[in-house]
């Protein structure tokens, strides 16, 4: 029997038959937003059909203009904008793959000025306040989205999805909370859902039978009066009876306070929802949010709980998870970590998307992916994110690579990051170096800090420098106080830390100190506790599914400092640091800012608050976490040798030092090394 055998059936959906149940997920990529844009869109998603992904959805598609996601969005309206759609509809063809089309009306979450909505009242997450649809305005609504889909069938797409969660437009209709409109689409729950019907019943008139339409419905909305699972239910079999060939799950609304898809949430943390959906109709379910390896996704559908599985960001940071499957090779699968950081972060910071793991990802056309034209001998000295990732890059276009590392394993800031709860996935970026270095040939030499001279002797033709960065050191007085510990003591060293705690510097790796103090009353890497946590009703009875959240008791007592004054927390990742301080609320976290530090002695940390006020918190341990500098030991001693040497990562600069462009570095580099 083959391993992965539910995941790699065929399935016929409608009319389609799809070679596996691995769907793309539609996901707003904003690559329109970069120059070439077609170019790049029909690259991106090529080589997720050639990883043979058994159905691609595209992005979504605003029906019309005042329903785009945000100025740079895109809207497939009228006739003249099916030829670019052919391009990326032929690429995929030609690559061996089908993909559909998202419609999406954005609604009251649309970042434009004349945005729209089934009521009055702006979304807490959106500053553009919605004008509310007249009837006749709903009415051609509906049937603009019948247009964009006859559209999406002329460009030669295999289908449509109509984005009927995450509490954009359609969900706005079908909520009470949002929908208190008093004619025939408002009120009762049958004229709250006959929006949805209705443009299911004139996407399917429009494209005929035989065109695969699905529905993405909101399976749980996590919001404070939102859809039971009785008036979901009801909503299911309307669509079914609709016409619709498939139907797709969302998890939340995005203004909901419930962390859906971060790794903070637990893998398949929300099976039971889709499950729930997948007992209503008889038409395929498929399942999405935080289903990023195969073992999850086959016991998913194994389970019955559905019949195929969305997954959009695993396939940015794997566009051959597919195929790998299939060649049972699935210990290469880069596998997504849930960090949000190159993809919503940057989506929401009104960037292109990409992936911290896989660089290439909506990059594609600036790879060349080929062979080097001169094959080299290479050293790379440190084993972190940069070190493992020029490797296997460098590795893949035919270089000799030799890695040396001075610690005993292998990950560098990412053997310390994959302790943090939440930050586990960290596990699988470690398991996909390591398998790749193997497999390339890569010589890794572990626990060996080498010299000037003994690279020189080497032979090596270049040697790229990833060693990292150092953590700083800040001169206060008393800082050689036993009390004093670095975080890597903390993090890498495992030493006991006490109940009162202070920790000086509150960026990234400060805030990821606190959680880790406080993650034995936290840990949420586990769907009960995550739903204690975060008041998801475990029986899935309530409206939106909400339950009350538990209180906790602290069991540590930690103050996070920060000396410049504002609010701490703003560096952190636009779409988890709210999950993050959240967290560290409930463990009653204080984060004093505007300190200065006076001295540590046996009485604690001495400071100055930011009233001026003398003060002394007396701590067990002060624990500092206030940045780093670069490591640059080797550089000059190598450089005086006549050595052509590189700089990546957190060697090159420390400052804002992160995977991100650790990682795209590396690649980067590799891509250029040798021709
Ligand atoms: P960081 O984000 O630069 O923060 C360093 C902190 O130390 C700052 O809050 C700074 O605040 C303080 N500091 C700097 N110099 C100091 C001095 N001489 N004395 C006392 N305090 C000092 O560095 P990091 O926390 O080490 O993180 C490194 C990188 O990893 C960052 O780019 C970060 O974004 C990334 N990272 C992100 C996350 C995440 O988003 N969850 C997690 C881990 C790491 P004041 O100067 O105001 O005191
Ligand atoms: Fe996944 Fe992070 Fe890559 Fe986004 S950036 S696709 S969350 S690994």
């Amino acid at each position: 029997m083959p391993a992965f055998e539910h995941l790699l059936s065929p399935l016929l959906v409608g009319s389609l038959a799809l070679p596996n149940r691995i769907v793309m997920g539609a996901m707003h990529t904003r690559l329109e937003s970069l120059d070439r844009p077609h170019e790049r869109l029909a690259a991106f998603y090529a080589a997720r059909a050639r990883g043979e992904t058994g159905l691609l959805l595209s992005g979504g598609h605003a029906p019309v203009p005042e329903g785009a996601m945000d100025e740079a969005a895109p809207v497939l309206d009228r006739e003249e904008q099916v030829a670019a759609h052919r391009a990326i509809v032929d690429a995929v063809a030609q690559a061996g793959g089908r993909i559909a089309l998202q419609i999406l009306h954005a609604g009251r979450y649309a970042r434009v000025p004349g945005c729209v909505a089934p009521s009055a009242g702006r979304a807490r997450i959106n500053s553009f306040e919605p004008r509310v649809l007249t009837l006749d305005e709903v009415r051609s609504t509906i049937r603009s989205h019948a247009h964009t889909a006859a559209l999406a069938k002329k460009a030669g797409y295999v289908g449509v999805e109509v984005m009927g969660s995450e509490g954009y437009l359609i969900n706005e209709f079908t909520s009470g909370v949002t929908n208190r409109r008093e004619d025939e689409y408002g009120g009762s729950l049958e004229a709250r859902l006959r929006f949805p019907l209705e443009i299911v019943r004139a996407v399917r008139a429009a494209v005929g039978p035989g065109f695969l339409l699905i529905y993405r419905i909101s399976a749980i909305d996590l919001m404070p009066g939102g859809m039971t699972p009785e008036e979901t239910a009801t909503l299911a079999r309307g669509i079914e009876a609709a016409g619709a060939d498939l139907i797709n799950t969302g998890i939340g609304w995005h203004e909901s306070l419930v962390p859906t898809i971060a790794a903070a949430v637990p893998r398949a943390a929300w099976i039971d929802a889709v499950r729930h959906v997948k007992q209503s109709v008889a038409i395929p379910v498929m399942a999405s949010n935080r289903i990023n390896t195969p073992e999850v996704a086959e016991a998913i559908l194994q389970s019955g709980a559905a019949d195929l599985v969305s997954m959009a960001r695993p396939l940015l940071a794997d566009p051959d998870f597919a195929r790998k499957l299939r060649l049972q090779r699935s210990d290469e699968i880069n596998t997504c970590i849930a960090c949000n950081q190159a993809c919503l972060d940057a989506i929401f910071s009104e960037r292109a998307a990409s992936c911290l793991v896989n660089p290439r990802a909506g990059r594609e056309i600036d790879f060349s992916d080929s062979r080097a034209a001169r094959t080299l001998k290479l050293a790379v000295v440190g084993g972190g994110p940069a070190g493992m990732a020029f490797a296997v890059n460098a590795a893949e276009r035919g270089h000799r690579v030799t890695l040396f590392e001075a610690q005993t394993q292998l990950g560098g800031q990412l053997e310390m990051a994959r302790r943090i709860p939440g930050k586990s996935e960290f596990n699988e970026t470690l398991r996909y170096h390591r398998t790749m270095l193997q497999r390339l040939g890569v010589e890794v030499h572990l626990g060996r800090r080498v010299d000037a001279e003994e690279l020189a002797a080497g032979g090596f033709d270049e040697v790229v420098l990833a060693t990292g960065a150092v953590p700083r050191r800040p001169e206060i007085p008393g800082i050689t106080h036993p009390k004093v510990l670095g975080y890597e003591d903390v993090l890498a060293r495992g030493a006991a830390v006490g109940q009162r705690v202070a920790i000086i510097g509150a960026g990234g790796i400060g805030f990821d100190v606190a959680l880790f103090l406080l993650g034995d009353a936290l840990d949420s890497t586990e769907v009960e506790r995550f739903r204690r946590t975060w008041g998801v009703d475990a029986a899935l009875q309530g409206a939106g599914g909400l339950a009350p959240a538990a209180s906790r008791t602290p069991w540590r007592e930690v103050h996070l400092l920060q000396r410049k004054p504002g609010t701490p927390g703003k560096t952190l990742g636009r779409t988890t640091g709210w999950i993050l301080k959240a967290l560290l609320r409930q463990a009653q976290l204080q984060m004093p800012a505007g300190v200065r530090y006076e001295a540590i002695d046996d009485e604690g940390l001495h400071l100055v608050d930011a009233d001026g006020q003398r003060q002394c918190l007396a701590v067990d341990h002060v624990i500092v976490c206030a940045g780093q500098v670069e490591d640059r030991a080797l550089h000059d001693a190598l450089v005086a040798r006549g050595m052509s040497v590189h700089l990546i990562g957190g060697a090159e600069r420390a400052a804002e030092l992160d995977a991100v462009r650790a990682i795209d570095q590396a690649a980067r580099l590799a891509e250029r090394i040798g021709g």
